[in-house]
């Protein structure tokens, strides 16, 4: 079933902020993938994530590309994935990265995405971000936050997904991801994307 093309054709509107710079694979030094990805059409939705991983007080740079290695080493060995399952990162700094080599070029094409590993039934059709942390009952930082929002708006702008089509993985699977707390967010979430385009 073909669902994405359904927007295609309405005008962009400027996006107020703009967008944090998207560090890429070769930045924080990721391995190459184990296998050949897959690029399909564009996607219909954007799904939050929470890494599960400890609240850091290191808001590094340095930190962030630690954090994409580790993702990228866990999802690829213990998992057994092609590369890292996200699209893209989000460290508690503040920091963007890609997660699954060619997000970004996929993602500034607007046509097109990478097929991910985040969450079973919909990744060939959402994209996914993952945020730094576990926010069960504690919320992002305020850095994090600004990067989430500036973030999803270029996203919805680039793909033309409206900003009603932003939830949480649990969702669509059974998990706790991306804590109830951040969960509760996301209908925040969802006006401060679309303030964006105002
Ligand atoms: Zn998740």
């Amino acid at each position: 079933m073909r669902r994405r093309t359904f927007l295609i054709g309405v005008a962009a509107l400027p996006v107020a902020g703009g967008s944090p710079p998207i560090r890429t694979c070769e930045d924080w030094g990721a391995r190459p993938p184990q296998e050949p990805l897959v690029l399909v059409g564009r996607p219909v939705r954007i799904l939050i994530h929470h890494t599960a991983t400890a609240n850091s007080d290191d808001l590094s740079i340095g930190h962030a590309y630690e954090l994409a290695r580790w993702i990228q080493d866990l999802h690829m060995d213990t998992n057994g994935w092609a590369d890292s399952g996200q699209h893209f990162t989000i460290s508690r700094g503040g920091v963007l990265m890609e997660g699954r080599h060619g997000s970004r070029d996929a993602l500034e094409a607007g046509d097109r995405m990478v097929v991910g590993a985040h969450c079973p039934g919909q990744n060939d059709r959402a994209i996914g971000i993952e945020n730094e942390g576990i926010y069960m009952d504690t919320v992002p930082p305020q850095q994090q936050w600004d990067s989430l929002v500036q973030f999803c708006a270029h996203v919805c702008d680039r793909y033309n997904i409206p900003t009603t089509e932003i939830f949480g993985h649990r969702d669509f699977f059974v998990t706790q991801c991306p804590g109830d707390a951040l969960y509760a967010m996301l209908p925040r979430l969802r006006s401060e994307v679309a303030a964006q385009f105002r």
